[in-house]
C-alpha cells in the first residue's frame, strides 16, 4: 500500500521534539536509534483523506503513499553549511537511515529506486513537485562541508539501501490467494488459525473480517479487511 520513502532532516536537535514526532513516520535520534511519530504509517495509505493533523505531513503535496523518515539533526544550519552547524548529521545516523530504509522496503514491498527512494532535497528536481526550498539533504551526509548535488548524494544513499537488500536472505513465498468476505476453504481456516479468531469454520464472514481488521489496525497495515501479501507477511513472517 505505501509506495514511496522520503528522506528528511528535521532542522533540530538529536533527539525528536513532539512537531517531529507529529511530522514524519520514523525519527532517528543521535544516537542511532529508530523512534516511531506520532502518526501510524497506514495514516498516509493512499485512499485516505489526508485531514490535517490525522496524517504525518513530511513533504509538500507528497504525503500520499509516502513514509517520512527523518534524521533528527542540523539545528540552526543554513543553506550549503552557510551557517555553522551545531547539530551535523552523524554517520551513525545515516546507517540507521539507510537499515530502516531497507527494512521498510522489505515491509511494503517497495523496490529502491530514484522516484521511489528520495530524499527531500530531490522531491523537486525528479518528481516536479514544487517544495519551498528544501535543501535536506544537499550536504554529504556521511560529513564535510559543501553544497552537493542533491540527486548524486540520494544515488549514494540508495546503492547503500541496494547492498543491504540484497545481502539479506530471501524467505520462502508460499502460494497465498487474496483473502476476502465470502471466501471459502483451507485457506480461510489457514487465516482464521493465524488469527487466533473467533472460530476456525473456513468461511470468511463478518466475524473473520472483523479479526483481520483489528490486526491490520494493530500491525499499521491498511485495515481493510482484505488479506493480501502484505497482510499474509505479517500473520507468518516466516511462511
Ligand atoms: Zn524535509
Amino acid at each position: 500500500m505505501m509506495n514511496r520513502i522520503v528522506w528528511h532532516h528535521t532542522g533540530g536537535g538529536y533527539s525528536p521534539g513532539p512537531e517531529d514526532r507529529r511530522a514524519y513516520h520514523r525519527l532517528i535520534d543521535g544516537d542511532g536509534q529508530v523512534h516511531d511519530g506520532h502518526h501510524a504509517i497506514a495514516a498516509n495509505a493512499p485512499g485516505r483523506a489526508l485531514t490535517p493533523g490525522t496524517y504525518a505531513a513530511h513533504t509538500r503535496g507528497l504525503n500520499t503513499g509516502a513514509i517520512g523518515v527523518a534524521i533528527c539533526a542540523m539545528a540552526g544550519a543554513g543553506w550549503g553549511g552557510a551557517v555553522p552547524w551545531t547539530h551535523p548529521v552523524k554517520p551513525v545516523q545515516v546507517d540507521a537511515l539507510v537499515a530502516e530504509t531497507a527494512r521498510l522496503c522489505d515491509r511494503y514491498g517497495i523496490v529502491p529506486g530514484p522516484r521511489i527512494t528520495l530524499s527531500h532535497a530531490e522531491v523537486e528536481p525528479t518528481l516536479g513537485v514544487v517544495q519551498a526550498g528544501k535543501w535536506d539533504f544537499d550536504y554529504p551526509p556521511r560529513g564535510g562541508p559543501g553544497a552537493r548535488d542533491p540527486i548524486a548524494i540520494g544515488d549514494e544513499l540508495r546503492a547503500e539501501v541496494a547492498r543491504l537488500l540484497s545481502s539479506r536472505p530471501v524467505a520462502p513465498d508460499p502460494i497465498r490467494p487474496v483473502l476476502r468476505q465470502g471466501a471459502t476453504g483451507q485457506h480461510v481456516r489457514d487465516l482464521q488459525r493465524l488469527l487466533r479468531g473467533p472460530g476456525i469454520d473456513g468461511a470468511f464472514g463478518p466475524l473473520t473480517r472483523r479479526a483481520v481488521v483489528e490486526f491490520q489496525s494493530r500491525n499499521e497495515l491498511l485495515p481493510d479487511g482484505i488479506v493480501g501479501p502484505m497482510t499474509w507477511a505479517a500473520l507468518a513472517p516466516q511462511g
